[in-house]
């Protein structure tokens, strides 16, 4: 019923007019403070060499490789460019680029299995690739081929003093437009390509620019130019938001690219960094590393953590170890770009447990799984939400996107969650298949799928294993084949040479049967419960 829907609380954002042709570049390049072109603030800084890039130069290299591709390249707006690379000064380079062209970007793990590769290709159909000369070889053969960003070639076309490609003719674009596809495995299933528009991402960047007053404190506001430390992948959406919000509030952006904790302290130290976007398994570390007692961490003002859950105990320990640091705490899905509720402002801060309040223009229910029901506050049932930054769809998916996105624009996110009176959202469990190591996504229908493919195999199932370190781990009920004794280890073995190291199976059980549903599905909850009660006996 209409009144059990929840509204943001949050201050409306203005957002331009949907029909104004316009991308998620130039927005964000239109809310950049002037001072940040003309102080020669650094907009990027590469911890592991230290090679920075001002505001400046950045959006010239933006330009020259704009125009660049426009020249070298068939590339036209409505391509899709898969993007397969590790963290570099390169990459928010190539993806604002991309976009500004109307280029579809569709960034991916670099570490990505051969065949992991083959199925994202499937789904997203790039024309052209980008990716450094090690992952390129994963690449099936593209159309326009697949251009490697650690070549000549390519830093060439970065050069903004080289005049034949100086100026990228204006492509015009409507806000409906899709900028991104990022891969996400949804509530079900195998991995799916999130559409997500100019206008999803344009709505996330707005309301982070347009509340960041209220999220700071006096001392932030002295500060214009803030330093903060980018740990997270770039390709996860996460990482994407994340970057494109700094880079349209003129921070000065640390990136590094393989993380490692002391690596991390270090850059704290180094670049006095204050602002750091992280997951939870960062928090726990840092909550219970000595190694932090040799570091100057003083600089540091405020942590955003998202993407899996945060203890309150894990924030409490935190807090207490870290007075003069803030936890902004963040809860979204690829699916809504990243946006759904947050915590904002120094009272929210100390809201531990709970992921904030909804998001800016955004409405949700919570829906009573067995009868379908709203229900009110302090009730728990899935979280639904709906406002601009809900995706479009997933790409040449139309049964999944129907199963996740009903006719009235709700996404049905998986998440079981309430509302309490104060209109902060907590999330209690995950109803969805998803399993979160370290925050990156593991689906278990691809873990189970291959696991099926080992003749000694006759059943699968995989479900989620709590972990301190990791938040969850992947464990596989196997039922063996009869008269195999194909062991735990190799087991894990075998899948571990298929996926993305952090997809691997860390923990294996022998069954005599998978427990299923009259219609054969997998009754992962029996699974999870079982896991749990057999305890820590390999
Ligand atoms: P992804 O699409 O990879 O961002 O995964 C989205 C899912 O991650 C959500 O549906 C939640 O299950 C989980 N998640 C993200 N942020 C949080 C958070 N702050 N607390 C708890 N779970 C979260």
């Amino acid at each position: 019923s209409r009144s059990r829907i929840f509204h943001s609380l949050r201050p409306n954002v203005p957002l331009p007019p949907p029909a104004q042709p316009l991308s998620i570049i130039d927005y964000a390049l239109s809310l950049l403070p002037a001072a940040a072109t003309t102080t020669e603030t650094f907009a990027l800084i590469d911890a592991a060499t230290d090679r920075h890039l001002s505001y400046s130069l950045f959006i010239r290299q933006v330009k020259s490789l704009a125009s660049s591709l426009q020249s070298l390249t068939p590339l036209s707006k409505g391509h899709v460019a898969l993007i397969l690379t590790p963290t570099s000064l390169y990459v928010p380079v190539l993806y604002f680029a991309l976009l500004s062209l109307g280029v579809t970007i569709a960034p991916a793990n670099p570490l990505s299995s051969p065949s992991e590769v083959t199925h994202l290709v499937r789904l997203a159909k790039p024309t052209i690739a980008f990716a450094t000369s090690t992952a390129a070889t994963k690449i099936p053969s593209l159309k326009f081929g697949t251009v490697l960003i650690d070549s000549p070639l390519f830093l060439s076309m970065l050069d903004a003093n080289a005049d034949s490609h100086s100026r990228a003719s204006r492509v015009e674009l409507s806000q409906s437009e899709t900028a991104a596809i990022l891969f996400s495995s949804g509530t079900t299933g195998r991995v799916k390509g999130v559409l997500l528009t100019h206008r999803n991402l344009i709505a996330v960047i707005g309301g982070f620019y347009h509340l960041r007053s209220i999220a700071l404190s006096e001392a932030d506001e002295a500060e214009p130019h803030p330093v903060s430390l980018f740990t997270l992948p770039l390709f996860h959406v996460f990482g994407f938001f994340m970057l494109v919000r700094s880079m349209a509030v003129g921070e000065t952006l640390v990136l590094m690219q393989r993380f490692d904790f002391e690596g991390m302290l270090k850059a704290v130290e180094r670049y006095k960094i204050a602002v750091m976007p992280v997951s939870p398994p960062l928090v726990v570390a840092l909550a219970k590393s000595e190694l932090v007692n040799k570091y100057d961490l003083r600089s540091l003002r405020i942590i955003g953590c998202g993407g899996a859950p945060l203890g309150k105990q894990v924030a409490d320990d935190f807090k207490a170890k870290f007075t003069h640091v803030e936890i902004a705490q963040g809860y979204g899905l690829t699916e809504s770009a990243g946006g759904a509720a947050r915590t904002l402002g120094p009272d929210e801060f100390k809201r531990h447990g709970s992921v904030g309040r909804l998001s800016e223009n955004m409405e949700a229910k919570i829906v009573d799984p067995v009868t379908g029901e709203a229900l009110p506050p302090n009730q728990k049932g899935e979280l639904w939400i709906r406002g601009p930054s809900i995706m479009k769809g997933y790409v040449g998916d139309e049964k999944a996107t129907d199963e996740t996105l009903d006719s009235e624009g709700w996404l049905k996110t998986g998440d079981l969650c309430y509302f309490d009176s104060d209109g902060f959202l907590y999330i209690v469990d995950r109803l969805k298949e998803l399993i979160k190591y370290k925050a990156y996504q593991v689906p278990p229908a691809e873990l189970e799928h291959i696991l099926l493919t080992n003749p000694h195999v006759a059943d699968a199932a995989v479900v989620p294993y709590p972990d301190e370190e990791a938040g969850q781990i992947p464990m596989a009920f196997v039922v063996r084949k009869p008269g195999s004794n194909i062991s735990a280890d190799q087991i894990m073995e075998f899948v571990a040479k298929q996926v993305s190291p952090y997809k691997k199976i860390r923990r294996v059980s022998f069954v005599n049967s998978i427990p299923k549903s009259p219609a054969g599905k997998i009754l992962r909850r029996e699974l999870v419960d079982y896991a749990q009660s057999i305890g820590s006996s390999k």
